[in-house]
């Protein structure tokens, strides 16, 4: 599945799809990196978010599509790299009272791959590391690792658009259910921050 997937974005020279205003070309779940950064590649497409089972435990299910694009290259110091950017819409829950509002979710990251957890300590601070194992790097795993991180921390509604309205927290109905660990990007980005 990874190599047609490949096969499609090698073709063509690149140009068709980048002047393409809509993107439809789907990523595959899994790539072969090393080769990707050998020929300093990039791939752009979509991803579905139903797809992301650890980003539904944070905020809920998701629809839609993600957008993705990943320059693989081979940086000056011999480094295999990839420059990636992310944009989705996502329903995020409200801290307050807990009801999904739709919130634009967008970042930028540098990766540093890496063969074995030990040499990811030797990657600079501005690369993050990813894991690549038998020339093969979980695209699915990386690009949702890469999405929890840029959830905002918290979101709320606007007053007046909140189910729980100011008085029922100062009264603490709502500040009991606000404060629910819930939404807990927080501990996932402890977690993924403590890696690198
Ligand atoms: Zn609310």
């Amino acid at each position: 599945m990874a190599r047609t997937a490949n096969g499609g974005f090698d073709r063509g020279g690149g140009s068709a799809y980048h002047c393409a205003p809509m993107l439809t070309t789907r990523l595959p779940s899994r790539v072969e990196p090393y080769k990707l950064a050998a020929r300093s590649e990039r791939l752009e497409g979509l991803m579905a978010l139903a797809d992301f089972a650890r980003l539904a435990e944070e905020v809920g299910p998701q629809s839609g599509d993600l957008r993705v694009s990943l320059d693989f290259a081979i940086d000056a110091q011999g480094r295999r790299v990839i420059r990636g950017r992310l944009e989705a819409e996502l329903q995020l829950p409200c801290r307050r009272c807990l009801s999904p509002m739709a919130q634009h979710v967008e970042s930028e990251f540098l990766l540093g791959m890496v063969a074995s957890d030990d040499l990811a300590a030797e990657l600079p601070s501005t690369h993050e590391p990813v894991l690549v194992e038998d020339e093969q790097l979980n695209l699915l795993t990386v690009v949702e690792d890469e999405l929890i991180l840029s959830l905002p921390q918290v979101v709320y509604h606007e007053e007046a658009d909140c189910e729980v309205s100011r008085d029922q927290l100062t009264s603490g109905e709502g500040a009991a259910a606000s404060q629910e660990p819930a939404a807990s990007p927080f501990d996932v980005l402890k977690h993924l921050k403590g890696k690198s």
